[in-house]
């Protein structure tokens, strides 16, 4: 492990903090932490925790020793000074006389020592820190330290590798106890430079930043030498198996919760990833036993479950025979589930309330594993570990056997409110969970449209054949960018496999991109009218077709949205090329709605006129204006409610659209008001 540490880059920050009234303890306090949470291999998501003891000034300018620590919500690699909530320290060590503290009265202890009543929560592993008499105090869940201590003989392992330099302490769940037994431990071991917390992670200290640091460094690069290197040579596929983008909407789709508050059934988010160590891991004898075994830490189990769900892969054309497969296998996961919940429920004090039976990975044979996720930033967040999962029981398997807690203890931590609460509230948009995507997303109306529904919590997937004025879109709005021409079959294939690969498949397709092209009827060339059909009628052909290929893989029904414009019904003068096949469109919206809504798939269309940075560039603007008689602000608003209509509008109605569960083959208007383009 290298260390990073420059003498240089943590004095410029010391510098950069003076400045903002923050003293030098915080400023370095914070600059380490980063350099550790910056190394996934030390710490991932959240893992880990940092703390400085130092002195503040109260309201009457009264000097108070407080621990500031790592407070909840926040990330050690981007850390900053109000991410380290100050609580008083006094009265955190005046607790090590109790002999028990229960985790609300930890709590409430943590909360009631905070000198800023608004700060966050401070980590669950406070006391830890406060009751170690060091400095500077640092905990990550490192990789290689799991690796042997998640071992059978872990612990004697441990102590031939460490000797003196770490004290081992038994594992135990955060909290009150733990925070005992490691200053027990350490009292007995006054010299040692950190702990080990066995099948858990290390802690190290020191009187210094830099000190601590440097002992993490060093402890952490003494597991390393100890694990030998890994052979993983790229595994052979096996031939004939399905590509995982063809896998990823079977299991999106069996893979449902059900909200607490509607019972409507919700969708995951399901992300991809694959590599050798994976793929090898995948199909290893020891897999089947690997996988139960529980997680290599113990808080991981929040977000990934206590155990992956492993499959074989299907063969080539016999998706739906695997996707039956798939379904017994689910569950039978789901029995095991409860099963594991009824065992270790009936022994708690205050009974639990279960949490869904589904798994959060889903690992497919010499495939790759599928992560399940409220949104794709969570399903990424799952994938990271689950693969930390298998990196660091495979290195353990080199070392010796992998053994991780028990079952009780697994449940203790799965169910434990203080876990849980990481999780943040259920509070779910109307659209979370939903895959989204928007062609000519670079475009005003797409734009918008996207915008909109991430605002109702959809995850957005921006296509468009311009990649500068995507990657600009995206950096403006968020959302996955993907660069596609989709009046090209093929680049709109491989669009649609990237997003199953990223997000399991589609809900709600917004076929948005088009094209202005003018030209009087008679006379235009057969060149302008047929790239005009292509854009705007096979383009939305080639989306929609294979948007509904991956909805009926799902088998969770969908919606498809098009936007046809006003001239679908009402053509403008010498605009023939476009309004031709924008009719079609409207047409194929009705098809859609036809020929798929036994599959619960709705199709509707919107119908709009006139956004300004929309379909007509600010030139043809200006000459049908003028062309009428008319200033650009007048012939704008020239509608019904003598209002301009601007892309949000058009976003509102596409948005309207999808969240109307009884609505299809309809065209709604969006225009301020034009009779003569009012459909009946
Ligand atoms: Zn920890």
């Amino acid at each position: 492990m290298e260390n990073l540490w420059s003498q240089k880059e943590a004095e410029e920050l010391v510098k950069y903090y003076r400045g903002q009234g923050v003293g030098r303890d915080i400023a370095m306090r914070v600059y380490s932490s980063r350099l550790l949470g910056g190394v996934p291999d030390l710490v991932l998501h959240g893992g880990g925790n940092v703390s400085v003891k130092t002195q503040e000034k109260n309201l009457l300018g009264q000097t108070v020793e407080v621990l500031r620590v790592k407070g909840s919500g926040w990330s050690m690699d981007t850390i900053e000074p109000d991410g380290l909530p100050a609580v008083r320290l006094r009265p955190l060590q005046d607790s090590i006389a109790l002999d028990n503290l229960s985790d609300l009265d930890m709590v409430n202890l943590h909360r009631t020592s905070l000198v800023n009543s608004s700060a966050p929560n401070p980590s669950v592993e406070t006391l830890l820190h406060a009751f170690l008499p060091h400095k500077f105090v640092d905990h990550t869940h490192s990789n290689a330290i799991l690796a042997l201590t998640d071992q059978v003989n872990g612990a004697q392992m441990c102590e031939e590798i460490f000797g003196t330099r770490a004290a081992l302490v038994p594992y135990i769940m955060p909290g009150f106890q733990l925070a005992k037994s490691a200053l027990d431990v350490f009292r007995a071991s006054p010299n040692s430079e950190g702990l080990i917390l066995l099948k858990h992670g290390i802690f190290t200290f020191g009187e210094t930043a830099e000190e601590s640091y440097n002992r993490m460094i060093e402890l952490v690069t003494l597991a390393e030498s100890n694990i030998p290197d890994s052979a993983v040579s790229d595994v052979k596929p096996i031939p004939d198996s399905v590509p995982s983008h063809d896998i990823g909407p079977v299991i999106r789709g069996r893979c449902l919760v059900s909200d607490r508050e509607n019972g409507e059934a919700r969708p995951f988010v399901v992300s991809f990833r694959t590599s050798p160590a994976i793929r090898s891991y995948s199909l290893s004898k020891e897999a089947p036993r690997l996988v139960m075994s529980g997680p290599v830490t113990p808080d991981l189990v929040i977000r990934t479950k206590p155990w992956p769900l492993l499959l074989d892969a299907p063969k080539i054309d016999e998706l739906s025979n695997w996707a039956d497969y798939f379904g017994r296998k689910l569950q039978d996961y789901g029995k095991h589930y409860h099963d594991y919940f009824a065992r270790n429920n009936s022994n708690q004090q205050t009974p639990k309330i279960p949490l869904d039976p589904l798994p959060r990975v889903i690992l497919v044979k010499d495939i790759g594993l599928f992560a399940l996720g409220k949104d794709l930033k969570t399903a990424k967040i799952v994938a990271d570990l689950a693969e930390t999962n298998i990196q660091v029981a495979s290195d353990a398997e080199r070392v010796g056997e992998f053994e991780s807690i028990s079952e009780k203890e697994i449940f203790d931590i799965e169910y434990w409110p203080l876990e849980q609460a990481k999780l943040g509230g259920a509070a779910r948009s109307k659209l979370s969970g939903k895959v989204v995507v928007v062609t000519g997303a670079a475009g005003a109306i797409g734009k918008a449209t996207a915008k909109a529904f991430q605002d109702e919590g959809a995850e957005v997937i921006l296509l468009d054949f311009s990649e500068e004025r995507l990657k600009l879109t995206a950096e403006d709005i968020g959302g996955h960018p993907i660069c596609c021409d989709v009046t090209k079959p093929r680049q709109v294939a491989s669009a649609f496999n990237q997003i199953t690969a990223l997000c399991g498949g589609v809900d709600i397709l917004v076929s948005n991109a088009g094209i202005a092209l003018q030209g009087r009827i008679g006379e235009v060339s057969d060149e302008v009218l047929r790239r005009s059909f292509e854009v705007n009628f096979f383009a939305h052909q080639n989306v929609a077709s294979r948007a509904v290929e991956i909805m009926r893989t799902q088998g969770m029904g969908g919606v498809l949205l098009f936007n046809v414009s006003k001239q679908a019904v009402n053509p403008g003068k010498n605009f023939g090329p476009y309004g031709l096949p924008k009719s079609a469109t409207m047409f194929l919206s009705r098809q859609y709605a036809l020929d798929y809504g036994g599959d619960g798939i709705r199709s509707n269309a919107v119908n709009a006129d006139r956004i300004r940075s929309g379909i007509m560039t600010a030139e043809m603007i200006s000459s049908r204006a003028q062309s009428r008689g008319q200033d650009v602000e007048q012939y704008m608003s020239n509608n019904l409610l003598g209002q301009e209509v601007a892309a949000e509008h058009v976003a509102k109605a596409f948005v309207d659209l999808a969240l109307s569960p009884r609505t299809t083959g309809a065209v709604l208007t969006v225009d301020g008001g034009n009779i003569a383009a009012a459909l009946r």
